[in-house]
């Protein structure tokens, strides 16, 4: 018994050392952020260009607090006319974490192994791989905030993103989960990813400590409720965060990221426009860029001819199930 002890502790403290070695080279990247304050700076080009306020189309309803009833009217779902066309949906049946690389001499008791990382955040919110030989940089982040709204545009996101393999963050707020939790669920179910976007989708940065801690952690619980875990991606509503935001973030054992693209599909200037999304997403587009995008009637229906479009010039999509979060490195800078 001791010695079998002994050699599974060696195993893990040798794995272990891979793992750090294998981050260290990038992780002071992250661990780095606090240095400069990087969502200032992802945003500084355009700061308030790209600021999406995806509910400001509805900026009649003031800020109050995200106001669920309001919002929905604007976006018009007889827009959305595109049937969601139920080609191969069951194809996903798998979560994210059932593609497991399994370990060559996987210990029968250990842990399932995580899925192997690929990629980690630079300081403007962009995915650099981990190791360039062997991973392509020709990716892109795609993300969806301010769901769950509607059945009709959710699985018409999920058919898009099944139909090009692709997997994306759905940055979801409190009170709209809390009004479709089943629609929370499909999305798990499919096996694309929940990110936590704060209850109300409210200015984190003008809200007292109390307040903030609530916004986050009613959201952690209510996404545990509904699909069994804890979101491990934060983005706060309008990019605006703080050290505390941010601090409180990585407690929460999540990574803390705004966006390096903006599609700008929240802007009254691409509203009803599906081609001015596919342009502003293009126009931008870099190797490991973050793309911000919202669950919106023309974003829906751009997505298709998006991903396509990205396809074919050699981008592929990350599964953020392979981003290595750094929270090792944040902590330790952190204390
Ligand atoms: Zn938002």
């Amino acid at each position: 018994m001791p010695i079998r002890k002994s050699h599974l502790i060696s195993i893990v403290i040798m794995m272990a050392l891979l793992v750090t070695s294998g981050c260290s080279s990038n992780g002071n990247r992250s661990g780095s952020t606090n240095s400069t304050p990087a969502g200032n700076a992802a945003n500084n080009g355009s700061s308030t260009v790209k600021e999406p306020a995806p509910d400001a189309a509805n900026s009649a309803t003031d800020s109050s607090t995200g106001n669920g009833t309001t919002t929905d009217g604007q976006n018009d779902p007889d827009k959305n006319n595109q049937p969601a066309d139920d080609k191969g949906t069951n194809a996903t049946t798998t979560p994210s974490e059932n593609t497991t690389a399994p370990e060559p001499d996987s210990n029968a008791t250990t842990d399932p192994q995580p899925v192997k990382k690929l990629y980690k955040m630079n300081k403007v919110y962009s995915f650099v791989p981990i190791d360039k030989a062997t991973t392509s940089n020709k990716v892109v982040l795609l993300t969806f905030d301010d769901g769950p709204k509607e059945d009709k545009m959710v699985s018409a996101l999920l058919d898009t993103l099944d139909k090009h393999k692709a997997k994306a963050i759905f940055f979801v707020n409190g009170y709209r989960v809390k009004k479709h939790p089943e629609l929370l669920k499909k999305i798990a179910d499919r096996g694309q990813t929940i990110g936590n976007h704060s209850w109300d989708h409210i200015d984190l940065k003008k809200e007292s400590q109390a307040s903030v801690k609530k916004q986050i952690e009613d959201v952690q619980q209510i996404v545990k409720e509904v699909v069994g875990t804890e979101p491990q991606f934060f983005r706060p509503p309008f990019g605006n965060g703080n050290d505390y935001v941010k601090g409180l973030v990585r407690d929460h054992g999540m990574l803390y990221m705004t966006w390096s693209n903006g599609s700008l599909d929240w802007d009254s200037s691409t509203k009803d426009k599906p081609d001015k999304v596919i342009a502003n997403v293009l126009e931008q587009l870099h190797p490991g860029v973050n793309i911000l995008m919202h669950e919106l009637p023309w974003t829906t229906e751009a997505l298709d001819t998006l991903l396509t479009k990205l396809e074919s010039k050699g981008y592929g999509f990350i599964d953020p199930a392979t981003i290595d979060l750094g929270l090792e490195e944040q902590t330790q800078t952190a204390k």
